[in-house]
Parts: structure tokens; C-alpha cells; sequence
């Protein structure tokens, strides 16, 4: 039976790095994938020369239309928020997604939750993974856009906190992978592996989701450092493979299990008619003493 996916992601890139393979491989078993972004990317980081004479914002999002073709997604949209930058560099943008009234930003995504009768919402965990502030509040106004819209399933996109750290101690080895890319600066980011409920099998998509991530241009340079795209752009296919062709989740209020599911829509198809229950209740809960920490 064919399900609606939406994915809600905080940045253009974000999709490709964290649920690529997840949303191709939906669209590719003839379910439904919508992606949203909250903001444009238009205050991103960029380096001078990327920034000279374009507008960030309208190639950002010609690069996320062609990363969505590639996966196969049917709709993009964009909440028009701006990016708000890292806690200890931040933008200063009069509209930062991560200032914005939670309840605000959640009722315009829960209209395109209920327009399109979504089946499934991905989102982040309560950190954001590595602590970005606009990851954060894609948890908190995915969380209360759920219960809104009466969405089922509710999937935290993240990374196998030790698979992470195993891959970045290969990669740091590999040519062109700068120094200051060690397992350290990630130690405690995303999520431990006893906490998980999904590993999904990405491998025959991988090709798309290199596609997706090279898609990104403008995200590939900055003038300080290196960013995360061009680094896993460098890896080698084989080992690229290795890396990025599983993705991780964990779905809200499911306990995990052993092995863990592979299909995003599990739940689902365990009680076809399971609708909202009172699942609804957990979110608000949830979310309500997230927001309130
Ligand atoms: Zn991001």
C-alpha cells in the first residue's frame, strides 16, 4: 500500500545528508515523498566568491529542486524562515527559524502534513544531533505539527553514534581529509545505538544520494574550513558506500527491538488502522516539556 512521506529538514543539504537514501528508496517502492525545509539557506555559510554577484537564497533552492529530482521527491516547499546560525556565531537574521513561535511555524507545516495526508513525519531528535539551533527547533515544530495534523508516525532522522565514530576514524585517514575531522569533535553527537528503532538498507541508493549531496554546490564552500558535504564528497565510492548506505531513526514512542526495522513505514502496516490512538497525547506531552526545557 503506498504511504505519504514527509521529510522536514531545518537546511537545503540536510535532506541529502541525513535522509537521502531513505526518501529515493521510498519514492523508488511508489510511495509518496514531499520534502520540506524551513528556511532557504539564503544566510548559510558561503564562501566571498560564492557570494559574489548571486543570490544565495534563489540557488540554494534551484540546488534542493535538483537534489529532490534526483530522489525522486514530488513536492518541495519551503517555510521561508532564515537560517539562525550556530549558538556561538549566530546570524542575526530578523526571521532565525530557531527564534520563531513554535506554535506559528507548526501550523504551517501541519497544513501541508493535512493537505497531504501524511502517513509519516521525519524530523530531528531533541538536540538536533550536533546542537544546531534550527535542527532543535525542527524537533519541536515537527513534534507539535504532528500532533496538529494528527500525523501516526513521527521518525527522528539521526546517525548510530558508534557506526559514526568508526567511520570518521577511517575517513580521517583518507587523502584530503583535513586534520581537525576527528571522531572527537562528534563524540557525543546523535544517538546511541540501544536507542535506535530503524537501521534502513540505503545501499542501492547511494548513487542518488551522492547525487543528492553533490547536488549542493554553493554548501561545499566555505572561507573557514572545509564543510561536512565536500569531506564525504571526497570519500571513495567504495567506502562511501560503507558509510552513508544506511540511515538511522528513532520513531517516537516505539520501543526498540532487536533486530531493528529497515522499513520506515512499519508501524503502519502492524496496525493498518492504528490512525492517531492516542499517540496524539504523547506528542503534546512530549513536546510540550521539550519546548518548556
Ligand atoms: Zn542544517
Amino acid at each position: 500500500m503506498p504511504y505519504t512521506l514527509v521529510s522536514f529538514h531545518a537546511h537545503p543539504d540536510d535532506e541529502a545528508l541525513l535522509t537521502a537514501g531513505t526518501l529515493a528508496r521510498a519514492a523508488a517502492e511508489g510511495h509518496r515523498v514531499v520534502l520540506v525545509v524551513a528556511t532557504a539557506g539564503g544566510s548559510g555559510l558561503a564562501s566571498a566568491a560564492m557570494l559574489a554577484g548571486c543570490d544565495l537564497t534563489e540557488r540554494r533552492w534551484a540546488e534542493l529542486l535538483r537534489s529532490a529530482a534526483v530522489l525522486g521527491c514530488a513536492r518541495v516547499e519551503c517555510l521561508g524562515y532564515d537560517d539562525s546560525g550556530m549558538t556561538e556565531a549566530p546570524s542575526g537574521a530578523e526571521r532565525a527559524f530557531a527564534r520563531q513561535d513554535v506554535d506559528e511555524a507548526a501550523a504551517r507545516l501541519a497544513d501541508i502534513l493535512r493537505e497531504e495526508r501524511a502517513d509519516v513525519l521525519t524530523i530531528y531528535d531533541p538536540v538536533g544531533g550536533y546542537g544546531h539551533p534550527d535542527h532543535v527547533q525542527v524537533h519541536h515544530v515537527g513534534m507539535r505539527a504532528a500532533t496538529m495534523a494528527g500525523t501516526a508516525v513521527v521518525l527522528e532522522a539521526t546517525v548510530d553514534r558508534s557506526r559514526l565514530q568508526r567511520a570518521l576514524r577511517i575517513i580521517h585517514y583518507l587523502p584530503g581529509i583535513p586534520a581537525d575531522f576527528a571522531p572527537a569533535r562528534l563524540a557525543g553527537a546523535y544517538t546511541a545505538p540501544d536507542a535506535l528503532t530503524h537501521r534502513v538498507d540505503v545501499r542501492r541508493y547511494v548513487r542518488q544520494k551522492r547525487a543528492a549531496m553533490a547536488a549542493h554546490v554553493s554548501q561545499t564552500s566555505a572561507d573557514s574550513g572545509l564543510r561536512t558535504l565536500t569531506v564525504l564528497l571526497r570519500i571513495p565510492r567504495p567506502v562511501f558506500r560503507w558509510v552513508l548506505g544506511r540511515e538511522w531513526y528513532v520513531e517516537y514512542g516505539r520501543t526498540p527491538t532487536e533486530p531493528l526495522l529497515d522499513n520506515i513505514f512499519a508501524s503502519l502496516a502492524d496496525t493498518p488502522d492504528h490512525t492517531i490512538i492516542d499517540m496524539t497525547n504523547n506528542y503534546a506531552h512530549q513536546s510540550e516539556d521539550a519546548v518548556g526545557t
